[in-house]
């Protein structure tokens, strides 16, 4: 067979050659969003390509930052850094100033290609910058802002304007570095994952599977989840390989704006976190709008509370839970249920696990001693993974060898994913925690998600929170953090005689410490931020 190598290049070709007429949309807030079809958008990142090269001399595999919400220009960059050679870096814009400062350095960003509605964040940071010399701006913002930088500034229309729509593409070898993205650096320093061409290909082919995303060019997809955060889990990869129209929201990431692009552009598909679909469920509740064209949605990122699914079921949008990580670019497994389910009673219990690895997914279930355990759906154990879009190592810098942190790689060079769980026999995947939010009472493990979970599904709670709290007599015990709907008069006992009822929750893991907040703390990416509760909790902020 020929040895054809597997790039990010290839993707865009055939996107542009043979789904040209596919469309990226971008909301702009107000007024006729911007169309752009697969082909302009390829000619684009060409014209993009051809300047990043030409007047901004970036060269061999230099990365490239971006600062952008989801939007045209953002797919553009996607292709044109990796294919001229160079690393697309995305940079997390909800995460701490400091920690972006971090990893701007590390990676030694010379140009960030960025929003001008980002300007606030990005202007202050530069002085801290070194290494960065360029800055391009693409849409509105205050560009007096950055008056005194002392960095060249660039429009992004204005560098493409004029340059070749073509370019001559380089031949890349499939296992070069294409693009990266920083881990939210929950423990230590942010550390950085790097994407091959050859495993973005991979994964985008897996994303498009009939038992994955398995989407069509009939469909239009609305990308909620990040362009900055693991590639948008593939999916502005993958739609160019299968013609998939995308609905970009750039910054408009409300519920309203939401509902809104929902109801007049109609995408089939979105995929987001669960906590956005907690806001779109609480929107849609309080002004209903004409959301039917809307028929899949894929959650990941965090578990899919039970009463979520069983809301969008209700509203006919079909959910399908995901699990991965920024390490497994992320697509790790997904739930779709065995054909012998279907109709029965087991399928929703099907669709509320993790779901079942893919072909390039290997995993393997590690218990306490080491040892390793069976796919038996009852011993828990650390989920480890290895396959052709798993990470092998971190990126250690610029001349620097990759990092392999004991606690993130096996001896053997599998990923320690951190999640504690099951497999089933037929290769489902359940996962109980993660390991350092499982709650160890007395010996004995108690699920934080099973609590949250039992919690959610009581009318009156909006989002609960559980975290492991010091004990003097268990070790640990679990505290839990609730957010009641408005005007709820819910108390403690009664939300512990709900958990109680039916044997949902085992009396001893039944919490007895409580507290009512506004609102859980998030992380970068819109997950529950367990340990800013847990320091509230140790400074005395939680009583
Ligand atoms: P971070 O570590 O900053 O949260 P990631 O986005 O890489 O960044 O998060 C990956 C983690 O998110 C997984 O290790 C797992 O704990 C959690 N996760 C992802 N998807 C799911 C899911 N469907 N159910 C439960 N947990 C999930």
């Amino acid at each position: 067979m020929q040895d054809v190598p597997l790039t990010v290049t290839r993707i865009l070709e055939h996107g542009a050659l043979v789904h040209g007429s596919s469309q990226i949309t971008t909301w702009t807030g107000e007024g006729e969003p911007q169309r752009r079809s697969f082909r302009e958008a390829a000619e684009r990142a060409a014209q993009l390509a051809g300047a990043l090269r030409d007047d901004l001399g970036v060269t061999g595999d230099e990365r490239v930052a971006t600062l952008m919400w989801n939007n045209a220009e953002h797919v553009e960059a996607y292709y044109a850094i990796p294919s001229m050679g160079a690393v697309l870096h995305t940079l997390n814009l909800r995460l701490p100033a400091e920690q972006l400062v971090f990893i701007v350095n590390h990676a030694a960003d010379r140009v960030i290609i960025a929003n001008g509605s980002l300007l606030p964040l990005l202007a202050p940071l530069l002085p801290h910058l070194p290494t960065v010399e360029h800055v391009v701006l693409s849409g509105p913002g205050d560009r007096s802002l950055l008056a005194g930088a002392s960095v060249r500034v660039h429009e992004y229309e204005e560098l493409i304007a004029g340059k070749p729509t073509t370019y001559d593409w380089p031949e890349i070898d499939e296992r070069q570095a294409a693009s990266m993205c920083y881990t939210s650096g929950t423990t230590g320093d942010p550390k950085g994952v790097v994407y091959s061409h050859r495993s973005i290909y991979l994964h985008s082919m897996q994303v498009n599977m009939a038992q994955s995303m398995g989407l069509t060019d009939r469909d239009t997809t609305l990308v909620v989840v990040p362009q900055f955060h693991v590639n948008a889990w593939g999916l502005p990869h993958a739609t160019f390989m299968t013609g998939i129209n995308m609905l970009m929201p750039d910054r408009f990431l409300q519920p309203a704006p939401l509902a809104e692009m929902i109801e007049s552009e109609r995408p089939t598909h979105a995929a987001a976190v669960p906590t956005i679909w907690q806001g779109l469920l609480a929107e849609l509740t309080a002004k209903p709008r004409d959301v039917s064209s809307l028929t899949q949605v894929t959650i990941g990122g965090s578990a899919c509370p039970p009463s979520l699914m069983a809301a969008f079921d209700e509203l006919g949008m079909r959910v399908c839970h995901a699990w991965g990580m920024t390490e497994t670019s992320p697509l790790g497994t997904i739930a779709r249920p065995p054909a012998h389910a279907e109709g029965t009673d087991e399928e929703f219990a099907y669709r509320l696990t993790q779901g079942r690895f893919p072909t390039g997914v290997e995993a393997r279930l590690t218990g306490p001693g080491g040892e390793r355990l069976p796919w038996d759906g009852e011993s828990a154990g650390e989920l480890e993974v290895r396959g052709p879009w798993i990470a092998g190592a971190y990126y250690g810098g610029q001349g620097a060898e990759p990092l392999r942190p004991a606690d993130k790689f096996s001896e053997d060079g599998w990923l320690k994913t951190g999640d504690v769980g099951t497999i089933s026999a037929d290769g489902f995947l359940t996962l109980t925690d993660r390991a350092k939010d499982v709650i160890k009472s007395g010996g004995e493990w108690i699920s934080s998600v099973d609590l949250e979970n039992a919690l959610m599904s009581h009318p009156d709670v909006t989002e609960a929170a559980v975290v492991a709290v010091p004990d003097d007599k268990w070790g640990e015990r679990p505290l839990a953090t609730v957010v009641l709907r408005e005007g709820s008069a819910a108390d403690f006992e009664s939300l512990r005689a709900f958990l109680a009822d039916e044997g949902k929750i085992a009396k001893w893991q039944l919490p007895e410490r409580w507290t009512i907040i506004a609102s859980v703390p998030k992380t970068s990416v819109g997950k529950f931020d367990k340990k800013v509760l847990r320091r509230q909790y140790a400074e005395g902020e939680l009583d």
